[in-house]
Formats: C-alpha cells, sequence, structure tokens
C-alpha cells in the first residue's frame, strides 16, 4: 500500500490519460482549467493591450496587469511593477546579466549543479565564473560558498531546486552569504516556484527567475522578479514598441520598469494562461503538491535503493526530481525501453554538463513528479526497469 497522499487532480490533465508522465521537470502537463483560459483568450477575448483604445483592448489589458499582480502574489513581490515578462527564466537570467550595470565587480559566483541558462548567459555578458563545489549528497555547498564569495563578485546565482538532483537550497542563508560581500543573490526558481512555496521578501534576494510552462502554464511566458531600486537602475534590455516614453531619431526616453524591459507585442495570452495556472496551484496549494512530490520521492527511492544495479543521485528529501543511473545501460536506452511501455521519462546531461562532469557520468536518466503524478506510475517506472534489465542481461 502506498502512503502518497492522493491530490485527486491527474483526471483535470486531459495530456496523460493512458500515460505515464514522468518529465514535469522539463515541462509540466497542463490542467484544464488553464487550457480553457488560454482558449478563451483567443476564442473570445482576444484584443492586443496597452494601445488599443477600444473597449476590448482596455479588458485584455486589464487581465494582463492582473495576471503580473498575480505572479507578484504568488512569489512575494512587494508591487506588480517588480515582475517583468519574459520568455521564460532563460530571458530572464540573460536579462539580469545584459542589464545589470557592473559597479565595478566581474565576477560571478555560480554552483556546480547550475543549468546551462545560469552559466552561459553569464560567460556571455564577459563575467568570469567561480564555481562552488556541492556537497556529497548533491547540495550547494554553502560552506564553502562562504569562504569564496568576495568583493569581486556582482551576483551570486543559484538553483533555488536543481533541475537534475532535486536538492533544495537553504535560499535565506544564501542571500546572507551573497550580501555579506555586497554581492546580489538572483535564484534560478525554475524547479522551485512549482514545488515549493516562494516568498522573495522573506529570502531575502535580489532577483527570481520562473518559467511559465513548469508552473502548469504556457510556454513562452515567464517572469523575472527584482528588487525596485535595482530594475530602476538597469538600462533597457532590447529596445522597440512599448518601452519606450518618447522617441526622437535625435534621442529616445524609457518608460519606468517592468515597461522598460518588455519591448514589443507581449505574449497576452500566454500571461492570462499563466494567471490562470498560478490560480490552479493556489488553489491545490503548494504545501500540498509539496507533501505530495516528497511522498512520491521517497516512495520512488526507496524502491530504486533495493535494486543493486541502481546508483542514485540527489539527497534523500529531493523536490521531486530523482535522477538515477543503471549499470551496463546507457539512459537512453532505458528511456527509449520505457517510452515502448507509455512512461515518459528524461534521459541526458539535463543541460547541466558541468554537473555531469562532476558525477562522473555521461548522462542520468530522471524521473521528475508533478501535483498529477501518482504511484502508479513509479510502478509502471519499476515493470520498465525490469523489462530494461531483461533486454540488457
Ligand atoms: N533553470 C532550471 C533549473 C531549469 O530546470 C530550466 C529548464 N529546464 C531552466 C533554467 C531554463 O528554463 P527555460 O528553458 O524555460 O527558460
Amino acid at each position: 500500500t502506498s502512503l502518497v497522499p492522493s491530490l485527486s487532480v491527474r483526471g483535470e490533465f486531459p495530456a496523460i490519460a493512458g500515460w505515464h508522465y514522468l518529465d514535469s521537470a522539463a515541462t509540466a502537463q497542463k490542467p484544464q482549467a488553464m487550457i480553457d483560459a488560454v482558449t478563451a483568450a483567443y476564442a473570445r477575448d482576444y484584443a492586443t493591450v496597452h494601445r488599443g483604445v477600444y473597449e476590448r483592448s482596455a479588458v485584455m489589458t486589464q487581465s494582463f496587469e492582473d495576471a503580473r499582480g498575480a505572479i507578484a502574489r504568488f512569489l512575494g513581490a512587494g508591487s506588480p511593477n517588480e515582475i517583468v515578462f519574459t520568455r521564460g527564466a532563460t530571458e530572464a537570467i540573460n536579462l539580469v546579466a545584459q542589464s545589470l550595470p557592473r559597479v565595478g565587480r566581474d565576477r560571478v559566483l555560480v554552483s556546480a549543479l547550475e543549468h546551462h541558462s545560469n552559466i552561459v548567459p553569464w560567460q556571455l555578458a564577459g563575467y568570469t565564473l567561480d564555481v562552488v563545489p556541492l556537497t556529497d549528497d548533491g547540495r550547494i555547498d554553502l560552506d564553502a560558498a562562504e569562504s569564496m564569495v568576495s568583493e569581486r563578485h556582482r551576483v551570486v546565482a543559484l538553483a533555488h531546486v536543481s533541475n537534475v538532483l532535486g536538492s533544495i537550497l537553504d535560499a535565506t542563508r544564501a542571500a546572507d552569504m551573497a550580501h555579506s560581500k555586497g554581492a546580489l543573490l538572483l535564484l534560478d526558481g525554475c524547479q522551485a516556484a512549482p514545488r515549493i512555496p516562494v516568498d522573495v521578501s522573506a529570502i531575502g534576494c535580489d532577483f527570481y527567475a520562473v518559467s511559465g510552462h513548469k508552473l502548469y502554464g504556457p510556454t513562452g511566458i515567464g517572469a523575472l522578479w527584482g528588487r525596485t531600486a535595482l530594475l530602476e537602475a538597469m538600462p533597457p534590455y532590447q529596445g522597440g514598441g512599448a518601452m519606450i516614453d518618447r522617441v526622437t531619431f535625435e534621442r529616445t526616453t524609457f518608460l519606468p520598469p517592468p515597461s522598460r524591459f518588455e519591448a514589443g507585442t507581449p505574449h497576452i495570452v500566454g500571461a492570462v494562461g499563466l494567471h490562470a495556472a498560478i490560480d490552479w496551484i493556489g488553489k491545490v496549494g503548494l504545501d500540498a503538491i509539496h507533501a505530495h512530490e516528497a511522498a512520491l520521492v521517497a516512495e520512488c527511492r526507496s524502491a530504486l535503493r533495493g535494486m543493486n544495479d541502481i546508483q542514485l543521485f540527489g539527497p534523500a528529501d529531493s523536490a521531486g526530481i530523482v535522477s538515477f543511473a543503471m549499470r551496463g545501460v546507457h539512459p537512453h536506452d532505458i528511456g527509449t525501453i520505457l517510452d515502448d511501455e507509455g512512461i515518459a521519462i528524461r534521459a541526458g546531461h539535463h543541460c547541466a554538463q558541468p554537473l555531469m562532469d562532476r558525477l562522473g557520468v555521461p548522462a542520468t536518466a530522471r524521473a521528475s513528479f508533478a501535483a498529477f503524478s501518482d504511484s502508479s506510475d513509479i510502478e509502471a517506472l519499476l515493470r520498465g526497469l525490469d523489462k530494461v534489465r531483461r533486454i540488457f542481461s
């Protein structure tokens, strides 16, 4: 018998009927409420935002700005004006890397488990990276970080939850660590925001990046939260319509944040869909989702731990993500055989090649859970791994 509390939301996800979807860390499936909101936004309410003089556009503008407010509340931000709509976490981090004034500092402190999107933007912007090592159980080693952070670091940029190991960062301690040397803390909240309650004010971080599609919302929409004073000190990231105050051929002035960072027609329906997704998460409750995923992780890890050909990565209290390897079998073969059984896992480097190097493997197999996952997914996974074993023995 299973100890996993049932959230009973599986039936709200039409695209997973008859399928064992264990790849929510890549992208979450969508609840009907979110799909309905997107459909209504296109089929009934559609118009542009910010520019129309007609009623429909004013209503859509209100919906778009309501979405900003909902994201602000969801993340514990002080004001909706601290929320910049982006294409996702990747664009959010690129925005900070490109626009943040350096104030004479030329280094960024990252960790060994970062996603490429929290490594490459800093490199492109010309920063030198220092890399915080991991503890043996796969957490960011904050003792080491405390001894590494210096007056040369402009930003400490860390994953709030690892997309490979599921390890949860002690974010408050990370903020104190960064601030002790005058550095800013940017948290990559891609995996944390769908899995644990987030309150940027309580954490004391300076920037927070999320992707809508991991939050049960649409692709192509995400958000950057930044402190007002920091956003105000940042020049525009891209130029175009909607971000200007006055344009002449000689000189252009810009709107205040967040508009300054939102050049062009935004992903209007994406914002509406993300709002619906966040409302859906609020209805289920992030505490309940976290408890549900923690129970699934415990069940999955305890079953895999009993198999002597399986190597488990990451800490026991992972937030909904279980990475593993099977002796003598490449993770891609595991993924292909499981796919034949109607089970979707991720196999590969998970956009974290430096972490694979540290773990000493080319790739891992990764099962990741969400609110709609249940024990039947784990049972299917275990049956699938038995089949992998039979084929390879
Ligand atoms: N950071 C982490 C930890 C992630 O898991 C991901 C997505 N796999 C990203 C950043 C990038 O997100 P996106 O591709 O949605 O911009």
